[in-house]
């Protein structure tokens, strides 16, 4: 049976681009060795690196003052490396919590500096995004989760705030037209909609650096791997590779526009069919429901048992609900057909029907 692969992350991948990956691992381009085999510093894995470079820049229409890093650890590593590169010890950062990744980098960003919540939706279970924020015009920099991955909401506009904006788009890069350059530093995980796990794309105004006083441990500190052209030391070469072939496959099949249009369309499935159908219930503000993450419940837990039970036997892969969260959660990545959200809503209806 046809997998339907909702899961949060690592998550779908397009079929072309697992058939060019398992390629490379047996040829790379041709050339007789697998991708696995060849040294990072070759012509031929240079050649990949500024491939995957360029597109990033084309896709998100940016311009020299960004630098574009791949490196590794993880959008969690991020979360220490942000402030570690930006916030000096008497300094303050502003953070938005608006869910449990957002409230990691705060936590992180506490060893380093001050850190200021700027507004935070705990009061309501993280089931909105709360606009109301206040920065202190003193701060260093106002971080934001784009996509709150485990809570299913989502910023719909971006703020306008006098100091440097700061994204973690670990689970909606590169799945809607946005302006990139109101941020001054973007991070994101590949593995949930740009590739494989083991590489971290870091996208970052060169001039934000150089303004603290710590010093940073070499393999942390943004100026070197930006003096290095992310070849600081031995990258994860096949992460970058299906980056790449991701990053192809995302320009061709007609760039972010179309990743656009194509999110909106399977999201208004999911959600106007939960909206119909009063079994299920979707407790997130409308206006910030995410594109990428629906979250949502059955009341009667024995009921969403049963239902998450039938989602298995139909081949609906990674639909439960965070583990801090349950309910359920369907993931709608750049690489998810919608052919699979119609096969979803089909088997809630079928089942809201019997119950
Ligand atoms: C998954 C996720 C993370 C953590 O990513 P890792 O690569 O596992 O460290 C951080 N932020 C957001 C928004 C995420 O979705």
């Amino acid at each position: 049976m046809k997998k339907h692969n909702f899961n949060s992350g690592p998550s779908v991948l397009p079929q072309e681009v697992l058939e060019q990956a398992s390629k490379a691992i047996l040829n790379f381009n041709g050339i007789g060795l697998s991708i696995l085999e060849i040294g990072h510093r070759s012509t031929w894995f240079v050649d990949v690196i500024e491939e995957a470079k360029s597109l990033v820049r084309e896709l998100m229409n940016i311009g020299d003052e960004y630098e574009v890093l791949f490196l590794q650890g993880g959008a969690t590593t991020q979360f220490m490396q942000v402030p570690m590169n930006l916030l000096d010890a008497s300094e303050t950062a502003s953070y938005c919590d608006d869910g449990v990744w957002g409230s990691k980098a705060a936590k992180e960003a506490a060893l380093f500096g001050n850190v200021h919540i700027a507004a935070s939706s705990k009061d309501k279970k993280y089931t909105y995004i709360n606009k109301n924020f206040d920065v202190p015009a003193t701060s260093k920099y106002l971080h934001i989760t784009t996509n709150n991955t485990v809570e299913g909401t989502q910023w719909q506009s971006f703020p306008n705030v006098s100091m440097p904006l700061i994204g973690d788009m670990s689970s909606d890069i590169f799945s809607r037209e946005i302006d990139f350059k109101k941020f001054d530093l973007i991070y994101a995980g590949a593995q949930k909609n740009m590739g494989a796990a083991g590489v971290n794309l870091v996208v970052l105004k060169k001039d934000l650096l150089g303004k603290i006083e710590r010093k940073i441990p070499t393999i942390l500190d943004y100026k070197n791997h930006i003096e290095a052209n992310s070849l600081l030391n031995t990258p994860p070469v096949f992460a970058i590779y299906v980056s790449l072939l991701t990053l192809r496959w995302i320009k061709q099949e007609g760039g972010l526009k179309e990743m656009e249009k194509r999110s909106i369309e399977k999201a208004n499935l999911l959600y106007s069919t939960i909206d119909s159908l009063p079994i299920f219930n979707c407790p997130i503000a409308k206006e910030d429901r995410s594109n990428m993450n629906a979250v949502f419940f059955i009341e009667d837990e024995n009921l969403q048992t049963e239902f998450l039970d039938l989602c298995k036997e139909n081949g609906m892969i990674g639909v439960k609900g965070y583990r801090t969260v349950g309910g359920i959660r369907v993931s709608m990545y750049n690489a998810l057909e919608l052919s699979s959200v119609k096969a979803f809503c089909d088997l809630m209806r079928d089942f809201a029907s019997k119950n």
